[in-house]
């Protein structure tokens, strides 16, 4: 039976953290044994908010080595770099031509990074989800994993796809969520999400030392002054954690013990770390060898683009051929005229 086709794509922002990995990556990992996986580092939507040409080659090396340090690569995946593959820009004007204005400016991202930085309110930043949308229909994906922050773009994939589908034939599949089922992680100051940018953050790669810092500073219940305070679990960004990677018995003795000030704070994190270093340490192992391995990393993701170009293509020409575009349709109308 054939597979049914999955693309994704993640920002580059170098090395990814716990919340990148449980939001998404996590399930990228899992899909790949009964989809076919096209996953994609997109270095176009980096460019719409601000950016230092000189870092991004190593921010760029960094999230693609990341993705092979998680497991995945050429042989379980398609890996590719969406710059590489230039047809995802070329079908973006074209949605960019059917997307409503209306439906643009309402884009709860756009909202929010316009109001971020109101001197940066680029023209990309507004079209950006029909560049998303561009990612997933040019290999005419039947499903994409997404967050809850995501559900939106992914609705505005689909209304474009119907959208073309009626006015120029039926040719796109209705793209299907495969919803994540963790819900987003905080970050250790427990307030905002877990963000590189706001470096609240665990990196998937930290090394022991630093991780262990992390975590024995990091935010709990802020209502707890003291070891002999009863806390409340559930507006503690460490019992979040213990949910994520500690036993049920465990998670069940921090939720009592905590309540009852049975527990400390610090031998509450200290044994959440107990759990988290041997997580994090094969990804730390094979993200190391990868530094020391450029090739490996390079090779994969050409073999990836290698292998999506020819699908990107074929639908771009689907695309130009059903809206009477370019010197081929334009060929066929002279041999019919004649
Ligand atoms: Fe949070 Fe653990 Fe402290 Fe309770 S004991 S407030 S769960 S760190």
């Amino acid at each position: 039976m054939t597979k049914k086709r999955v693309f994704s794509g993640i920002r580059p922002t170098g090395e990814f953290h716990l919340g990148n990995y449980f939001g998404a990556l996590r399930t990228w990992v899992d899909l790949v044994e009964n989809y076919e996986c096209i996953y994609s580092v997109v270095d176009y939507h980096a460019i719409t908010t601000p950016f230092d040409p000189k870092e991004m080659p190593l921010t760029i090396f960094n999230s693609m080595a990341s993705l092979l340090a998680i497991g995945l690569s050429p042989e379980n995946c398609s890996l590719m770099l969406q710059s590489d593959v230039p047809e995802h820009t070329e079908l973006a004007w074209v949605l960019s031509c059917i997307a409503p204005l209306g439906q643009m400016e309402r884009m709860t991202q756009f909202k929010e990074k316009s109001q971020q930085s109101p001197e940066n309110i680029n023209l990309g930043l507004l079209s950006y989800p029909a560049l998303m949308a561009s990612d997933i229909i040019v290999y005419r994906a039947q499903a994409v994993p997404v967050g809850d922050d995501q559900v939106q773009h992914l609705e505005l994939t689909r209304d474009l796809t119907r959208k073309f589908n009626n006015q120029y034939g039926e040719f796109f599949p209705d793209p299907e969520p495969i919803l994540s089922k963790t819900p987003r992680l905080m970050g250790l100051d427990g307030k905002s999400k877990m963000s590189k940018s706001l470096g609240n953050h665990i990196s998937l790669f930290e090394q022991p030392d630093v991780l262990q810092k992390k975590v024995l500073t990091a935010v709990t219940d802020e209502n707890r002054k003291r070891r002999s305070d009863p806390g409340n679990p559930d507006i503690c960004n460490i019992f979040a954690l213990h949910n994520i990677f500690s036993s049920a018995e465990e998670v069940e003795t921090v939720n009592r013990e905590c309540r009852t000030a049975g527990i400390g704070c610090v031998d509450c994190k200290k044994m959440l770390l107990t759990h988290v270093e041997p997580f994090i340490a094969p990804f730390r192992d094979r993200y190391t060898e990868l530094q020391n391995k450029p090739a490996e990393v390079h090779e994969a993701f050409q073999e990836g683009a290698k292998r999506c170009r020819p699908i990107a293509r074929e639908t771009v020409d689907g695309v130009k051929q059903r809206m009477g575009l370019g010197s081929h349709a334009v060929s066929q109308q002279s041999v019919t005229a004649s």
